[in-house]
């Protein structure tokens, strides 16, 4: 791939471009192309760092021009390390994070390259927010057209369904304004078709008042009871409450009791988004489930969620996801033997409810169409150096396979690993992938946005 770019391209884009083209003779060169997970260790001919639409317009035409590989890169968390190309061309647009909030209207424009956390500390400060993921630096663009799954999804949907219009530079280099009236089939493919149909610059979000809620980490001891007793409960609580549980053997941080080392728990992030006094109202039969661990749920700022470091990122996330209907008490049983059996040094399941706001939109409205699931099951086997690969993805294989009774199962995008045309398969039902096929025959035939779970233009069935 690397002969496809030449210096003579390379210093022309650097002559005509606002942003910075860094390649390997630039001394930031490997610490630009290093995506969140360290295993991903490619080596592209240029990382563009792109400051405008117009940059990415000159960027798209060069990677279609020449037939480099394109990778298009928000936070970089792609699970399959798509934000980064072997010989190839990467858009990096983590310097595009302006946010530029109308309180009036309650709605926002964003540049994607701002990451959840940084989203969030602009618009809190008008007490507004916007549902996205459970980590501050993942990428507004790269989880918001997967979906977006958060502490928010039950109250106010996925992050797609306050997306009002979206700008985007298609394939052949056109920077498009698409909403519900302009291009509606490329704005309908967008809300939920990931990275298939163009490069978007910026998004118009509603943004819903969310200042004070009643939110933190509550952690568990897990046995199957409290695991099926934390999901009735948090599926029968108000559309208020959502929770996010992993389900690990604990790890020796300073406010776990010594004793429960390396014991399963149960780690909750939750969020209530309403009145103090309901949210602990709502979140009582949690508390009940089992003397608590450790409770640092109370009332909080809304972006305190975020707020913390974050640990050190580990070289990949073996592992794939499930949206499922239940989770029986012998399906707790099965995690919790699996857990037990891990191959790598952090395994997790993560559990998280959903209903409410999500599965009140149809499933053709967006290109989400798995609205009507209950839950979500991720299992993320991480280790942070990147040998013995294989044997984790076989260890987080066998628990899928448990779980979905060996039934090939739907998935959620945003944590579809590196799964080919079965995690295409998965992410979208016949009906929504259909549409998108026909939706990247238009805006991208030759497919040059290929770096992601890629919608063929020919569809395969
Ligand atoms: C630690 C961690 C926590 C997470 N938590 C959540 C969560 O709570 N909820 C949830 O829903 N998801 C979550 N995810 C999944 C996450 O949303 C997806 O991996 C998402 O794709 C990451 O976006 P990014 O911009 O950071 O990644 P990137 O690697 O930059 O992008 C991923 C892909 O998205 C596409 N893309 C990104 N930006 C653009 C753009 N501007 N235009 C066109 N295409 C683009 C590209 O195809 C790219 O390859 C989490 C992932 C991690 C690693």
């Amino acid at each position: 791939m690397r002969e496809l770019l030449d210096n003579n391209h390379i210093s022309t884009l650097r002559a005509t471009l606002n942003g910075k083209v860094i390649d390997v003779e630039d001394p930031r060169y490997d610490d630009v192309r290093r995506v969140f997970f360290t295993g991903f260790d490619r080596k592209p001919a240029a990382i563009v760092r792109v400051t405008d639409a117009a940059d990415v317009v000159r960027v798209v035409d060069l990677a279609r021009q020449t037939g480099a590989e394109l990778a298009v890169r928000s936070g970089g968390h792609s699970r399959a390390g798509h934000g980064t190309t072997e010989g190839g061309i990467v858009i990096d647009l983590s310097g595009m994070n302006a946010v530029e909030v109308d309180a009036g209207s309650r709605t926002a424009w964003a540049q994607t390259g701002v990451t959840a956390g940084g989203f969030t500390a602009q618009t809190a400060r008008h007490g507004l927010a916007t549902g996205l993921g459970d980590s501050a630096s993942v990428g507004l663009g790269g989880i918001t057209l997967g979906g977006g799954i958060g502490y928010l999804v039950r109250k106010t949907g996925l992050t797609i369904d306050d997306v009002l219009a979206a700008e985007v530079v298609t394939a052949d280099g056109e920077l498009l304004k698409v909403d519900e009236g302009a291009h509606p089939d490329l704005f309908w493919a967008l809300r939920g078709g990931g990275g298939n149909f163009g490069v978007v610059t910026r998004l118009q979000l509603r943004l819903h008042q969310i200042d004070e809620v009643v939110g933190g980490m509550m952690l568990l001891p897990a046995d199957p009871g409290v695991i099926t007793g934390l999901i009735a409960a948090a599926d029968a609580a108000s559309e208020d409450l959502s929770i996010i549980a992993n389900i690990l053997k604990a790890p020796p941080l300073p406010f776990i009791p010594a004793e429960q080392h390396g014991k399963p728990i149960v780690m909750i992030q939750m969020v209530h988004a309403g009145d103090v006094e309901a949210g602990t109202r709502a979140i009582a039969p949690i508390r009940a489930l089992a003397t608590p661990l450790a409770d640092m749920v109370r009332p909080i700022h809304y972006p305190e969620m975020y707020a913390g470091a974050e640990g050190p990122a580990p070289a990949y996330a073996a592992g794939t996801n499930l949206l499922v209907d239940e989770l029986a008490a012998a399906s707790a049983e099965t995690i919790l033997e699996h857990l037990e059996t891990a191959t790598a040094a952090i395994a997790a399941v993560q559990v998280r409810v959903l209903g409410g706001a999500m599965a009140r939109v149809p499933d053709d409205a967006t290109a989400f169409g798995h609205r009507r699931a209950k839950l979500m099951v991720n299992i993320a086997a991480m280790d942070p150096r990147p040998a013995a690969r294989a044997e984790h993805e076989a260890w987080a294989a066998g628990l899928a396979g448990a779980l979905s009774e060996g039934g090939t199962s739907a998935a959620y995008l945003g944590f579809v690993g590196d799964e080919g045309q079965e995690g295409v398969r998965r992410a979208y039902p016949p009906a929504t992938l259909e549409r998108l096929g026909q939706v990247k025959r238009r805006y991208d035939p030759d497919n040059l946005f290929h770096r992601n779970v890629n919608v063929l233009p020919q569809h395969v069935r």
